[in-house]
């Protein structure tokens, strides 16, 4: 069930994951379980489901005052243990220590935080119909057991966005993070504790997708699950749990298009994109990989654009100075990969990285899972590179005349997460912003989040939003209650 070594090659990653199998089995809630039951999926997670059950009616009695502070004292643990959290999760993704130590902990140690504080502010809605001598009230409820489900390309952070609502709320947890990148999950539940958190409110289970996520899914304990991951298994989730009548929120892939005006501020959009397209490895469902740029500006962009791609620097994660580090897996960069090849044989031009400058690699570093930053040009509108997810180091970078032609081609994917438009023209970001289809379009900027606005995607990009909001919403139940006076 669980990988002996996480390698990249040149570099052994981090954990023997055997060696800690025995303290994983006696820190997740179902610790009473014998190792034995660890080793079958479907045990573990009814254990799991068990555990969680048992601790609803305990937790959901508390006020959000005292769930409120034992998240924050969760917060101040993993905070305080920063620098280890950071140092685990570089060497079990493969991203770099900089972008672990500055937004994957960072991150979760706010999301504990934020929802912390935002527990205690909602209030629910009231109305009187005199005539009928009538008052009416809604009542809110947390639902359960939750099932989050969780991907590897930010293992905490995206563990703790769903963990933090739910708890928040007052329901109790069973949580699949990625069996790819689950070390981090692993130390949080040493905390757990710590954290007053009681026993069984917060269940981690280790194993696969389809063994440990499927059980999950399938699970008629559990109302409701909150997935992020793939288009592809947020197909086979809903397929599954159909027969259960589950509430899912779905967070998916994009195929996120960046659309520069002529009238753009190039000193601040180059940055910029250049981090939406690689930062992480381009391990981000929010990443740029479509890059629309109007004709009278396209030559000059390119070229700046290249050169300043050649800059990032690729090597060993657990280098400070380094840009971008390894991909998650092997097979991951040979996928990643494919569509540069499939892309030079439909006749686009690759500018610069993966095929073109191989041999710029650290020479300890060329046989790892790294890739340099790469940039296609004039790639077709229905070739797979600017149709699919690549969820890698690539972006495509094709050029466009008028605002009407680009908002159609832009919309002309299965996925509508999020999207960036530069422009200094405010009527027209306004415009353009209104008409594209995404769940997340952001201006002259990137990535700037307020957690309390919605988050999600239209389209193959999800169902459903998370937030402040929207989280409260989805991890309770509403009742409207009237009272006749
Ligand atoms: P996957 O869909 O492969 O996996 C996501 C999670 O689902 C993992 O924990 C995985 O377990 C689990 N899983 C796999 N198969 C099943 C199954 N049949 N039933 C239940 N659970 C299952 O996605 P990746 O991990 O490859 O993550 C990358 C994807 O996530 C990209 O498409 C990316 O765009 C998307 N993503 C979306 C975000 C958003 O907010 N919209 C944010 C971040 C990523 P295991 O890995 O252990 O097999």
């Amino acid at each position: 069930m669980f990988k002996i070594f996480s390698f990249r090659r040149n570099i052994v990653f981090g954990v023997t994951r055997k060696s800690v199998d025995d303290d994983k089995a006696v820190n997740v809630s179902c610790r009473h379980a014998s190792p034995s039951v660890f080793s079958l999926c479907l045990l573990m997670v009814e254990a799991a489901v068990k555990s969680a059950k048992a601790a609803f009616p305990i937790w959901s009695s508390k006020s959000p005052l005292e769930r409120s502070q034992i998240l924050n004292k969760l917060a101040d643990l993993i905070e305080h243990d920063l620098e280890a959290f950071a140092q685990a999760e570089s060497k079990d993704q493969g991203k770099t220590i900089t972008f672990a130590r500055t937004v994957d902990i960072p991150r979760a140690v706010y999301n504990f935080r934020f929802f912390a504080s935002s527990i205690l502010h909602h209030t629910t809605e009231c109305t009187e119909m005199a005539t009928m001598g009538c008052m009416h009230y809604t009542s809110r409820a947390p639902v359960g057991v939750a099932g989050l489900i969780s991907p590897w390309n930010l293992p905490l952070y995206l563990l703790t966005w769903k963990i933090a609502p739910a708890i928040a709320c007052g329901n109790t947890v069973v949580a699949k993070p990625s069996e790819m990148t689950s070390v981090t999950a692993w130390m949080m539940c040493k905390l757990l504790e710590k954290a007053g958190v009681p026993h069984g409110v917060v269940n981690i289970v280790f194993g696969t997708g389809t063994k440990a996520g499927e059980a999950l899914t399938c699970h008629p304990d559990v109302p409701l699950i909150s997935f992020t991951g793939s288009t592809l298994t947020a197909q086979r989730i809903t397929e599954k749990s159909a027969p259960y009548c589950k509430r899912l929120s779905l967070e998916l892939g994009g195929k996120n298009p960046a659309i520069i005006f002529d009238d753009a501020d190039l000193t601040q959009c180059i940055p910029t994109t250049l981090r939406s397209s690689f930062a992480n490895q381009g391990e981000i469902c929010l990443c740029t990989s479509r890059i629309f740029v109007q004709r009278g500006i396209y030559s000059e962009f390119l070229k700046r654009f290249v050169a300043e791609a050649k800059k990032w620097k690729v090597g060993n994660p657990s280098d400070p100075t380094v840009d971008v580090g390894a991909l998650i897996s092997k097979e991951h960069l040979e996928k990643v990969r494919s569509y540069v090849k499939k892309a030079q044989a439909e006749g686009a031009r690759v500018l610069c990285g993966e095929g073109v400058d191989s041999l710029a690699l650290p020479t300890g570093n060329q046989k790892g899972y790294f890739m340099l930053p790469t940039v296609i040009a004039e790639v077709k509108d229905e070739s797979c590179c600017m149709q699919e997810e690549i969820f890698g180091p690539v972006t495509c970078v094709v050029a466009f005349d008028t605002e009407e032609e680009v908002i159609e081609r832009a919309n002309s994917v299965k996925y509508g997460l999020a999207a960036t438009v530069w422009s200094s023209n405010v009527g027209r970001v306004h415009r353009v912003a209104q008409r594209l289809q995404a769940g997340l379009v952001w201006t002259n900027c990137w990535l700037v989040r307020d957690l309390n606005l919605p988050f999600g995607g239209m389209k193959a990009s999800g169902i459903g939003r998370e937030g402040a909001k929207d989280s409260y919403e989805f991890f309770t139940e509403v009742k409207t209650i009237t009272i006749k006076h």
